[in-house]
């Protein structure tokens, strides 16, 4: 396929690359009533619930809209309006739940490391001592911001040790980093359809604690976000309380149908860390460098600093890699001028060596040596 008669790759953190058979799942037309659809949102539940081995403790409660609106959901409807919530922040994500929690008027503090840096378990543990207010952590399993990887497990045993409810946003891991409701302990993890199970857009979710939730009537701040009636109601009659984004869901079931055969958590993993390890090697050898050290950089995204050479303009290196097929990111950080690469989406090797293969040739177009940063 030449690259006019296909669409770019998009090397982004979603929306992302879908496989043709999730884009087929949508031409059709379903009644929000109908049998066969009522099937479908319930199997996508359930495989949902599977994905995290959740099913025994945890319920899916699935909401219309982008993973914020699961977020905000789900933060309301479990923190209750006398709650106080401690939020870990190294990036963009972290500061969005800050942000949340003011719009639902919940009391708040925060831990915040720069974007590079996970947090300290010693200094959470101290946080978690001197604060008996805080009745809920936030954390970011994989905060895209960076591509950083936060030790989730680490902060999860911290918060049982404190009698904590932890709350986490794996929206850019679940599916292709391990998150196990059996060896890791969490109250409620959001997501949404179109990162690592690459869905399209248009619905998020929260898997929560049943017995949580069983006692979160009347938390919520907003009657479309109140996930609590949002789970009865779909107990009681199997539909959604208001319009289902229905091509998205046989979309995302159809996506969650390839994800298992592909191998699941541990099948995407090895994909995505490919991707990852093939984009950062070629990326060194034109003289890139990588924002974080190899040990926290998960298989997501990846922060490139920007290079030196005064003949390099991203705005020109990015429009010329889209008229040549593929997609990158801009970069949202503060800690160094920097863009972002995704290895996550239906892409593979020959993807991720087309895009290297193209970022040699345009750095030669505009005349850069080396893709070197400044020394720091
Ligand atoms: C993508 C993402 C979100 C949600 O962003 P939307 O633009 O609302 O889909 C939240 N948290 C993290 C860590 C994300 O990567």
């Amino acid at each position: 396929m030449t690259t006019s008669d296909r669409d770019p790759w998009l090397l982004t953190p979603g929306p992302l690359t879908t496989s043709d058979e999730t884009k087929q799942a949508m031409l059709h037309d379903w009644g929000s009533r109908d049998a066969t659809f009522i099937e479908t949102n319930a199997r996508m539940r359930r495989s949902l619930l599977d994905i995290a081995n959740a099913a025994d403790t945890h319920v899916c409660v699935p909401v219309q809209g982008s993973g914020t609106f699961a977020v905000e959901a789900t933060l309301g409807t479990v923190i209750p309006k006398d709650g106080k919530a401690l939020i870990l922040i190294n990036g963009a994500y972290g500061h969005r739940m800050v942000k949340i929690l003011s719009y639902a008027g919940r009391a708040c503090t925060v831990y915040e490391t720069p974007e590079d840096t996970p947090p300290d378990m010693a200094e959470l543990d101290k946080m978690l001592g001197a604060d008996k207010a805080i009745t809920h952590v936030l954390a970011v399993h994989c905060e895209t911001t960076s591509g950083i990887l936060n030790p989730i497990a680490d902060i999860a045993n911290v918060c049982e040790k404190h009698g904590k409810s932890l709350i986490i946003d794996a929206m850019s891991a679940f599916g292709a980093i391990e998150l196990d409701a059996k060896k890791i302990t969490f109250d409620a993890v959001m997501a949404s359809s179109n990162k690592c199970l690459e869905g399209v857009p248009g619905m998020g979710f929260a898997l929560i604690r049943k017995s949580v939730l069983e006692g979160c009537k009347g938390n919520a701040h907003a009657l479309s976000l109140d996930l609590y009636d949002q789970w009865t109601a779909m107990e009681k009659n199997a539909q959604w309380r208001f319009t289902p984004p229905t091509h998205v869901i046989v979309a995302f079931d159809s996506a969650i149908e390839q994800f298992k055969k592909a191998g699941g958590i541990a099948g995407r993993f090895k994909r995505y860390t490919e991707n990852r390890d093939i984009l950062i090697s070629g990326m060194r050898k034109l003289g890139f460098e990588t924002l974080l050290p190899d040990n926290l950089q998960a298989p997501i995204i990846v922060t490139f600093k920007m290079p030196e050479d005064p003949n390099f303009d991203f705005e020109a290196f990015y429009d010329r890699l889209k008229d040549q097929g593929y997609i990158i990111y801009p970069g949202k950080l503060t800690v160094a001028p920097s863009f972002r690469i995704g290895c996550i989406g239906a892409l593979g090797a020959d993807e991720m060596h087309g895009a290297l293969a193209v970022i040699e040739a345009v750095l030669k177009e505009m005349n850069v040596q080396t893709g070197r940063p400044a020394a720091a």
